[in-house]
């Protein structure tokens, strides 16, 4: 059985990995397919423990020694709320089951580069009569999505402020999500500085004062700013052999 995954975003990598080895009996050949000039998500770094499990299986990324960790990856042992009530809330994995924030480009990259799959620099108009296989995910991301085929989500945040601090900080082995006056911000650690990113909906809060408050809050300049709607697909499912995944889908 041969397999193609349109896209090479964390949509279309996860679902590469996933097929690669939870189908190692069934599917011959995976093939990506993207296109290099279309530039993936910067956001998405929080993972959960099985896909830091996906990851270690079939790439082979470790924690220790330093250099086979070269996804630069931080530990996540769970998820802070912070500001919600009165007292901080914490969200603890197991401790045998711990996850790792990654960074989407360089997740994406060692993908590509692994060697485990067919890939391809090629831009896909019409899945179906262009890709040669037995089954097809939809991986595109959410630029080419057909209104009339999706449904409105409420959510209320619709804008993201993002932000870096410089240097590493050692005590932060979790995701913070802390509740501001606009939305929420989360702050995830990297190997060499810590993220931002401030959501709030444009609707409600300008974003001049949100980035005003994002700086007051948390002492962060914000040096990309991203809008996105709230979808889901109508079906997961379009044409005969394809399936909507990431973006594309939800
Ligand atoms: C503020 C924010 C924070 C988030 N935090 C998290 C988090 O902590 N953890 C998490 O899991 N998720 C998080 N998410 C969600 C996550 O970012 C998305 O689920 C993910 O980035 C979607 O990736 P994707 O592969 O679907 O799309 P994209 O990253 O947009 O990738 C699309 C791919 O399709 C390719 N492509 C596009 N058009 C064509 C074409 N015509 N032909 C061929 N290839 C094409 C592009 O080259 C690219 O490779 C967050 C989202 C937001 C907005």
């Amino acid at each position: 059985m041969k397999v193609a995954v349109l896209g090479s975003g964390l949509g279309g990598c996860i679902t590469a990995l996933h097929y690669y080895f939870h189908g190692r009996d069934h599917i011959d050949e995976i093939e990506i397919i993207h296109d290099s000039s279309t530039p993936i998500q910067p956001v998405g770094q929080g993972t959960t423990p099985d896909i830091t499990e996906l990851v270690f299986e079939t790439l082979n990324n470790h924690r220790y020694p330093k250099k086979n960790n070269f996804l630069n990856t931080t530990i996540k042992i769970g998820v802070e709320y912070e500001n919600w009530s009165k007292e901080n809330l914490f969200h603890h994995l197991s401790l045998t089951n711990t996850a790792c924030h990654y960074d989407p480009a360089e997740l994406s990259q060692a993908v590509l580069r692994s060697g485990l799959f067919k890939v391809n620099d090629k831009v896909i108009k019409q899945a179906e009569e262009e890709v040669d296989a037995d089954i097809i995910f939809d991986c595109r991301g959410r630029e080419l999505n057909d209104d009339h085929k999706y449904q409105t989500l409420t959510n209320p945040i619709n804008s993201v402020l993002l932000g870096k601090k410089a240097g590493h900080d050692p005590s932060l082995l979790w995701t913070k999500c802390v509740a501001t006056p606009d939305g929420w911000c989360f702050v995830i650690p990297n190997i060499d500085s810590t993220s931002y990113g401030y959501l709030y909906n444009n609707s409600i809060t300008d974003s001049d004062i949100a980035k005003s408050n994002f700086k007051e809050l948390f002492d962060v300049e914000s040096s990309n700013q991203l809008h996105f709607k709230n979808y889901l697909a109508k079906s997961i499912w379009t044409g005969e052999r394809t399936i909507l995944n990431g973006n594309k889908f939800a």
